[in-house]
């Protein structure tokens, strides 16, 4: 005790944190420590001589003056606790609620009560605004099923929430350690946190750390994507702790996974799908000098095996065999340098052109039984398309029309082709019609199909390999459903403006 000796009792009391009031038996202040003038604000000899309902708000005061009777009547020691409180009021009228003791004390056979005040109000407040941060953070942690980790590099010692452990397996009591927690990721996966651990420790970075990896539980071996999402924090330039969320994301990567095996499946459909459509292309690319040159041997061998044989009558038809061949090898020619651009090169050809082009190939395919009538509009603007695709299209167009003219025999075989602007539509529209039996109407839904086809020794690809190139170069195809007589075919295209 010696070493105190020289301490005021005033000192001492300064020292308490707890506020102190000490009141006569009138109710006047005859002394205060420092923590009582800060909770009041009032300086040392402010208080001196107040009367203590001075510092009751007034509407408590005439209950605060009962009680201070029947107090004082029996005076006796009442401890701080059991929510005894007491509102007071501040110098600028602030009311605070208090904890407070009394202690009755007699010097010179005089009565005098020491009041020891707590200000309970801030402390609750600062409890009960952490208890309600801390439930919401639970809560938000339970909705998002989130994990929290903080891992101490110094101690190596890991602190795992619930979630946590529950997701590397780690019993409540258990030690978490830094490998333990590296030993529950899955083999393969291990590159992958280290690396972002890393990069999270490395000072000259931002201290981020984020990692999605597979978790083996040590307990019953069940396997878990887990996300981590975390910071670390560095002191003195050296990382020292790292504090973490983690999140289950097993059932996400699951979807995923499936979704890339749906995704493979339909590729591998598509791929089948662009090889049948491919494998039809040649096909119907083939189909016609084939026939052609079957019907040109069996002619050829009929010649030979008759009474009145003439080389040169073999020879012609035998050329002729030599042609569609050649044919067919330019045709496959250039369905594979098509294939093969896979994109749409625009040019700017003039639609004229390109009938009068495509009229001269349907001649030389062996097209050549009909009289085009032509109806072409004079200083057309150019389409924004490309040539060739036009070109195939009405090659095609033409070819339909003939083989549905000699199929039925008809006399007068025109073909009549129109080229016009759709000005309300800024399009220019192509029609090529027959004049052959038409489009039955319960056929005609199904002709753009593919491999649609009425005819022997037809495939079922021309329309519908037409179709797609007019819309590949923004346009459309269609069987007009109006015609009387003969079926007629409509194509627009774009302008080049
Ligand atoms: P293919 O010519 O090999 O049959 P297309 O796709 O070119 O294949 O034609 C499909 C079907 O549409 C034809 O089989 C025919 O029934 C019908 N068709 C096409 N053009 C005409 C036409 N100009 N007149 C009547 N029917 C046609």
């Amino acid at each position: 005790m010696d070493s105190f000796t020289g301490l005021s009792f005033q000192t001492l009391l300064n020292a308490v944190s707890d506020a102190i009031l000490l009141i006569d038996g009138s109710g006047h202040i005859v002394l205060t420590n420092a923590a009582a003038q800060q909770l009041f604000d009032y300086a040392d000899h402010e208080f001196c001589g107040l009367e203590i309902e001075e510092l009751i708000p007034p509407h408590y005061r005439d209950l605060y003056q009962h009680y201070r009777e029947v107090y004082l009547g029996k005076p006796w020691k009442r401890d701080m606790g059991n929510d005894r409180t007491l509102v007071v009021l501040t110098r600028d009228k602030q009311e605070l609620k208090v904890n407070i003791s009394l202690n009755p004390l007699t010097a010179h056979d005089r009565l005098y009560i020491l009041i020891t005040l707590n200000i309970t109000d801030r402390r609750r407040h600062a409890e009960v605004a952490l208890k309600t941060s801390e439930e919401r953070l639970w809560l938000a942690k339970q909705a998002a099923a989130l994990g929290v980790l903080d891992f101490y590099f110094e101690h190596n010692v890991m602190h795992l929430d619930k979630r946590m452990r529950e997701l590397w397996g780690c019993g409540a009591d258990e030690v978490m350690t830094h490998e333990k927690f590296l030993r529950a990721i899955h083999p393969k996966d291990y590159v992958i946190h280290q690396t972002a651990f890393e990069k999270a420790i490395d000072p000259a970075g931002d201290g981020k750390y984020l990692a999605e990896f597979r978790v083996i539980n040590p307990v019953d071996g069940s396997e878990r994507w887990i996300i981590i999402t975390g910071q670390v924090h560095f002191e003195l330039e050296r990382a020292n702790r790292l504090v973490g969320m983690a999140r289950d994301i097993t059932k996400r990567k699951m979807l995923e996974k499936e979704l890339q095996m749906h995704r493979a499946e339909t590729e591998v459909l598509f791929k089948q799908q662009v090889a049948i459509h491919t494998a039809s292309a040649i096909a119907h690319e083939l189909n016609q000098p084939l026939t052609a040159i079957s019907a040109y041997s069996e002619v050829a061998l009929r010649a030979m095996e008759s009474d009145t044989f003439s080389t040169d009558e073999v020879r012609r038809v035998l050329e002729s065999c030599v042609k569609q061949s050649q044919h067919a090898g330019q045709r496959l020619h250039e369905l594979v340098a098509f294939l093969q651009k896979g994109e749409v090169v625009t040019e700017k050809p003039s639609l004229n052109e390109v009938v009068m082009d495509a009229l001269k190939i349907a001649r030389s395919d062996g097209y050549n039984d009909f009289h085009p009538v032509l109806q072409l509009e004079p200083n057309l603007p150019a389409v924004l398309a490309n040539r060739l695709h036009i070109q195939k299209t009405l090659v095609n167009l033409l070819r339909n029309a003939v083989e549905s003219m000699r199929a039925a025999n008809v006399s007068t075989s025109a073909v009549t082709i129109t080229v016009r602007t759709l000005n309300e539509k800024n399009l220019a529209m192509v029609s090529i019609l027959d004049s052959g039996p038409g489009v039955d109407q319960k056929i005609a839904k199904y002709i753009f199909d593919p491999f649609f086809t009425t005819k022997p020794t037809g495939i079922g690809m021309g329309l519908s390999i037409s179709r797609a190139l007019i819309e590949a170069n923004g346009g459309q195809l269609w069987l007009d459903p109006d015609t009387r007589e003969g079926a007629k075919f409509n194509f627009t295209l774009p302008f080049a403006l």
